[in-house]
């Protein structure tokens, strides 16, 4: 087989330019929700096993080996709906379990591209037109390109960055964080002492601190208001 000459190695595999930035990403959602440690076992990126029938012959497609239905929504969400585990057997000629993926809005997945249509009727990919019996989830699919499928997961993997533990937050954040709910408190406190007697009932934090009374002098002497 002649490679493509948009071929790109990725990890001694030939892939198409899609391809070599989509797996990371795909790799680091994988581990991040705990259904991967370390890289991911990849089978085939562009190539012509004769069980594949040609779908990896030209990019946009991937084989490995993260078969759970868990992995497989990961990727869907990621724009790769056409996922499938492939069981055992799955060509009736003893072919191997994987997970087989095709990249949406790969312009290199020609030979591949029937099997996005096929998932997008209800279809599993397989046989004619990808026909061969209904889709085995999960759905519903995400519609995504392989491009909206890594901002969503980046987005996510993002957030999760942000939630980083108080107790390895810079010194610098943590101290702003601490004068904002000094600010917060301070503010709260002394509005709330309507009548002047030095005691606030702060009602409106709600029912959690409805019983919470506080001596505002107290606070006011601790904070050199
Ligand atoms: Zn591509
Ligand atoms: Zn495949």
């Amino acid at each position: 087989m002649t490679l493509p000459s948009y071929a790109v190695d990725f990890r001694g595999f030939p892939a198409c330019p899609c391809l070599a930035v989509w797996i990371p990403v795909y790799e680091l959602e994988l581990q991040r929700r705990a259904l991967l440690t370390g890289p991911l076992h990849i089978y085939q990126l562009i190539g012509g096993a004769p069980d594949s029938a040609g779908t990896h012959t030209k990019g946009g497609a991937l084989d490995d080996d993260r078969v759970t239905e868990q992995a497989i929504w990961v990727a869907r969400q990621m724009g790769a709906d056409a996922s499938w585990h492939r069981r055992l057997n799955w060509d009736g000629q003893g072919g191997m379990e994987h997970a087989h993926h095709v990249l949406r809005g790969c312009p290199h997945n020609d030979p591949a591209r029937y099997q996005i249509t096929a998932v997008d009727a209800g279809f599993n990919g397989l046989g004619h037109l990808g026909h061969a019996a209904l889709d085995d989830g999960p759905r519903p699919l995400s519609g995504r390109t392989w491009r909206e499928g890594i901002a969503w997961a980046k987005q996510l993997q993002q957030q999760e960055d942000d939630l980083m533990v108080f107790s390895e937050w810079p010194a610098a954040e943590k101290k702003a964080l601490g004068q904002f709910i000094q600010d917060q408190v301070r503010a709260t406190l002394i509005e709330t002492d309507t009548n002047g007697d030095g005691i606030a009932v702060p009602t409106h934090f709600g029912s959690i601190v409805k019983d919470l009374v506080v001596d505002v002098n107290d606070i006011k002497k601790k904070i050199g208001a």
